[in-house]
This record gives C-alpha cells, sequence and structure tokens, in this order.
C-alpha cells in the first residue's frame, strides 16, 4: 500500500500528493507538465521563472 503525503505546491501553492521535488521544493505533475508546454514568451512562463528564482533563494539560505 503506497502512503501518500501531500505537499505545497510551489507554483499553484495548492497541496497535492503527486509532483517532483526540486531541492527542498515541491512541483506538483500538473504544473510541472505546464512548465514543460509552455512557450517561454508566455506570460505565465515568466511567473514560472519568478517562482523558480524564489526557490533558488530559499534554497541558499
Ligand atoms: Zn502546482
Amino acid at each position: 500500500m503506497l502512503t501518500t503525503q501531500e505537499t505545497t505546491c510551489i507554483v499553484c501553492e495548492e497541496l497535492k500528493e503527486e509532483g517532483i521535488h526540486i531541492f527542498s521544493n515541491f512541483i506538483c505533475v500538473e504544473c510541472e507538465q505546464k512548465m514543460v508546454s509552455t512557450e517561454t514568451d508566455d506570460v505565465q512562463y515568466q511567473y514560472f521563472i519568478h517562482q523558480l528564482k524564489h526557490i533558488s533563494l530559499s534554497y541558499s539560505e
């Protein structure tokens, strides 16, 4: 039996069970797939980059 643990996604800031961990941060599968499929000139992509910068900032502390 799999145990599931909900973690707060740093992009959508919702509690999700499935996703990837980058350093000590968590991105849910939905946001991860959005990031992969988002064009670089998309406004949402800029938001993702902003959130990822937040990751590296918190990681360096
Ligand atoms: Zn998410």
